[in-house]
């Protein structure tokens, strides 16, 4: 199965996939984690994209593009793979098609979950990600066993750059202006499913195992 996570920043992507993944057998490909993974290892290509990530403004298409291109070539994706946070512009979408064209592979199904601008704020605000598996949690929603160490793999668990105030704000920006188009792009093709992410973790897992199944 392919399979889109598309929604705002907050919305529970990440949180999702990482269940989704153990539970389908295929692999999440997240771009942000593929991104800050090059910043932390200081590789050409994450020096250029950290500028944009802090300001949170999206990484050039091209990079991003081909950053997905080669992923999708591994063998762990040949049962199908997830993809959370990409595309993130329509640009990214048309490339992606003409890459699953070429393979002649489709998409499933694109899960577009969904919550409002006040819910997104309070569950950036308070989440920390772990350096090491890339988990995400919150400090009052989905807090981890022991303070700042992460339940999985026992990383130490930190706060993004990019989940400080000023940088949420601009990513709420960039989302409405950049991504929200997809929605409809995903729509006109039959592909779209909405899913509410208000409520539990396990709730809204459930309404995405229906909207899939
Ligand atoms: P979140 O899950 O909070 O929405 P991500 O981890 O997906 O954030 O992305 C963090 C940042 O990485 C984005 O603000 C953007 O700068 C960059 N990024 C991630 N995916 C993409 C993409 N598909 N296109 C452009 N930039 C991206
Ligand atoms: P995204 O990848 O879409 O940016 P995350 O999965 O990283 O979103 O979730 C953002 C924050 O919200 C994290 O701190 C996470 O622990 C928390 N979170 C995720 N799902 C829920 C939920 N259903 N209820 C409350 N908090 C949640
Ligand atoms: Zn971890």
């Amino acid at each position: 199965m392919n399979l889109i996570l598309l929604g705002p920043p907050g919305a529970g992507k990440g949180t999702q996939a990482k269940r989704l993944t153990a539970d389908l057998g295929i692999p999440q490909i997240s771009t942000g984690d593929m991104l800050r993974e090059a910043v932390r290892e200081g590789s050409p290509m994450g020096l250029k994209a950290k500028s944009y990530m802090d300001a949170g403004a999206l990484v050039p298409d091209e990079v991003v593009v081909g950053i997905v291109e080669e992923r999708i070539q591994q063998p762990d994706c040949a049962r199908g793979f997830m993809l959370d946070g990409f595309p993130r512009t329509t640009a990214q979408a048309d490339a992606l098609a003409t890459m699953l064209d070429k393979k002649g592979l489709k998409l499933d199904h694109v899960v577009c979950i969904e919550a409002d601008k006040e819910e997104l704020v309070k569950r950036l605000s308070g989440r920390r990600t772990c350096r090491q598996c890339m988990a995400p949690y919150h400090v009052l929603f989905n807090p981890p066993k022991k303070e700042g160490v992460c339940d999985k793999c026992g990383g130490e668990l930190y706060q993004r750059d990019d989940d400080k105030e000023e940088a949420i704000r601009a990513r709420l920006v960039t989302y409405e202006s950049q991504t929200a188009p997809l929605i409809a792009y995903y729509e006109e093709r039959g592909l779209l499913r909405r899913v509410n992410g208000l409520g539990t973790v396990e709730e809204v897992y459930e309404r995405i195992k229906q909207a899939i199944s």
